[in-house]
C-alpha cells in the first residue's frame, strides 16, 4: 500500500524505525511508541506529510458549522470539565426548540452547513429539573428531543445535524440517523485507570472506556459515520496513547465507520479540579498527531484549531486534513475561552502551506455513497450542498468574516 511513498529524509532513528514500514507492512505498537521517545520530530512530521499528501492530496477541509448547545446540564462530572452546568448555574434549563430553530435559520443565512447539536450526557438521569422541563414539552428522554428537533432543523433549514450526546443505545441511535448524517462520540481514553479514585473520570460512570468502545463500535454495526477521537494530556500513559490509536484503527478495521479522528489537547481550566494540570507540550502533540497519521494513514484527521490558536498551521506539517467545525456565528461553549479563528484566516493560514482549505459537510465523501450509510430521507439535502468530489460547493461558502 506505501510502496510509492518515498520519505524526503535523512537516514536516522526514524527511517530506521519506518524501514519495513515504507515496503507496505503496518507500523507496530513498539515501532509507534519508539517513534514517540524520538526526539527527531522533524522527520517524524516529514514522514506523516508525506503520508497525508499521498492520501489526502493537498486539501484540508472544516465543516462551516452553527453550534447548539441545547443543555448544559449533565449526569456526569468529569474533573477538567467548565461545560456542565447545575440548574441553578444557568440561566434555562434547555433550548427551546424556537430557540434552536431561530439559530438554525441563523446558519443558514451565513450558510453554513451543519447544526452541531450538543448536551450533557443524560440530564434527565440527575435532575428533576431536566426531566420536568422534557415532559412539559412531551419528551421522556433528552435524547428523544433532539430526534425530534433534528428533523425540524433539516426540514425548515436543510442544515445537517451531527449530535453529540454521548453513550446512547442502539434503539436511540437508529432513531437519531434518520436525520443525522453522522454523530459523535469522543473515546477520550480507555485507560480504565482514570476511572480510580482522584482521577479525571472517577464521578463519570459514561467515560468508562468499556461502554465507550460498545457505543463506538454500536455505531459500525448501525452503519452510522461517526467522529471520534482521544483527549490528550488527562493522564493517560504514551503506552495507553499509543494503544488507543490502535484500538481506534482496528475498530475501524472491522466496521469502517468511524469517519475522523479528533486529537484534542487538554487545557487545564480554573476552579476545576485539574487546574493545576500541565496540558500535553507542544513537542509532544505534534509526535502524537505524526505517529496517528503514519498508523492510520487514510483516517481523516483533525485537531480544532482554536486550542493551539498560536501553532494550529505547524499541524498541516504533522499531517493533519481536517480543522473540524468552525462557526461563523456561534462560540465554541465547551471551550468557551478559545475562540475559532475567523475563515478568512484559516483560509489564508491554510494556503500559506501550501494547502487549499475546502468546506466539507458533517459526514466526510468517502461516506456519502457508501451503501446504507446515509439515511433516504436526508440523501437530497446533502446532495444539494455538495459538488462530484463529495465536498461542499464552493459558490456556497461565501466568505462573511
Ligand atoms: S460528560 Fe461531558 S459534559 Fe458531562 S462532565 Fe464530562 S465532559 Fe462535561
Amino acid at each position: 500500500m506505501n510502496s510509492e511513498i518515498s520519505f524526503s529524509m535523512k537516514e536516522g532513528s526514524i527511517f530506521e524505525i519506518l524501514e519495513g514500514y515504507q515496503n507496505g507492512t503496518t507500523i507496530s505498537k513498539d515501532k509507534a511508541l519508539d517513534l514517540l521517545e524520538s526526539n527527531d520530530i522533524l522527520s517524524l512530521m516529514n514522514v506523516a506529510a508525506c503520508l497525508k499528501t499521498r492520501f489526502k492530496k493537498d486539501i484540508i477541509t472544516y465543516s462551516r458549522k452553527i453550534f447548539i448547545n441545547i443543555t448544559n446540564l449533565c449526569r456526569d462530572f468529569c474533573s477538567y470539565c467548565t461545560y456542565r452546568k447545575n440548574p441553578f448555574e444557568s440561566s434555562s434549563i434547555m433550548m427551546h426548540p424556537t430557540e434552536v430553530l431561530n439559530l438554525a435559520k441563523i446558519g443558514q443565512i451565513y450558510h453554513c452547513t451543519e447544526a452541531l447539536i450538543v448536551a450533557g450526557e443524560r440530564p434527565e438521569d440527575r435532575y428533576p429539573e431536566a426531566k420536568r422541563w422534557l415532559r412539559q414539552l412531551g419528551y421522556s428522554s433528552l435524547v428523544e428531543y433532539v430526534i425530534d428537533i433534528s428533523e425540524k432543523i433539516v426540514k425548515e433549514t436543510g442544515l445537517l445535524p451531527h449530535s453529540n450526546l454521548g453513550n446512547i443505545t442502539e434503539e436511540e441511535m437508529k432513531l437519531l440517523k434518520t436525520y443525522n448524517v453522522s454523530l459523535g462520540v469522543m473515546l477520550e481514553s480507555s485507560s480504565e485507570k482514570l476511572l480510580e479514585k482522584g482521577m479525571p473520570h472517577e464521578f463519570a460512570p459514561s467515560k468508562n472506556p468499556i461502554k465507550r468502545i460498545e457505543v463506538i463500535k454500536n455505531a459500525g454495526r448501525m452503519k452510522i459515520p461517526l467522529t471520534t477521537g482521544l483527549l490528550i494530556g488527562i493522564g493517560e500513559t504514551k503506552e495507553e496513547l499509543i494503544n488507543d490509536l490502535f484500538l481506534l484503527k482496528s475498530i475501524n478495521n472491522e466496521y469502517g465507520n468511524i469517519q475522523e479522528i479528533i486529537l484534542q489537547n487538554f487545557h487545564p481550566k480554573k476552579n476545576t479540579r485539574m487546574q493545576d494540570c500541565p496540558s500535553p507540550s507542544y513537542d509532544y502533540f505534534l509526535k502524537i498527531v505524526s505517529i496517528a497519521r503514519i498508523i492510520m494513514p487514510d483516517m481523516n484527521i483533525q485537531i480544532p484549531p482554536n486550542l493551539s490558536p498560536r501553532t494550529f498551521s505547524s499541524f498541516i506539517d504533522a499531517g493533519i486534513n481536517d480543522w473540524g467545525g468552525i462557526s461563523p456565528v456561534t462560540i465554541d461553549h465547551v471551550n468557551p475561552e478559545f475562540l475559532w479563528p475567523k475563515i478568512k484566516e484559516l483560509k489564508c493560514i491554510t494556503e500559506s502551506k501550501h494547502h487549499r482549505l475546502r468546506g466539507r459537510l458533517p459526514v466526510y465523501p468517502e461516506f456519502i455513497d457508501k451503501p446504507d450509510f446515509i439515511s433516504s430521507d436526508l440523501r437530497n439535502y446533502v446532495e444539494n450542498f455538495i459538488d462530484l468530489d463529495g465536498l461542499v460547493k464552493e459558490e456556497y461558502l461565501v466568505e462573511f468574516r
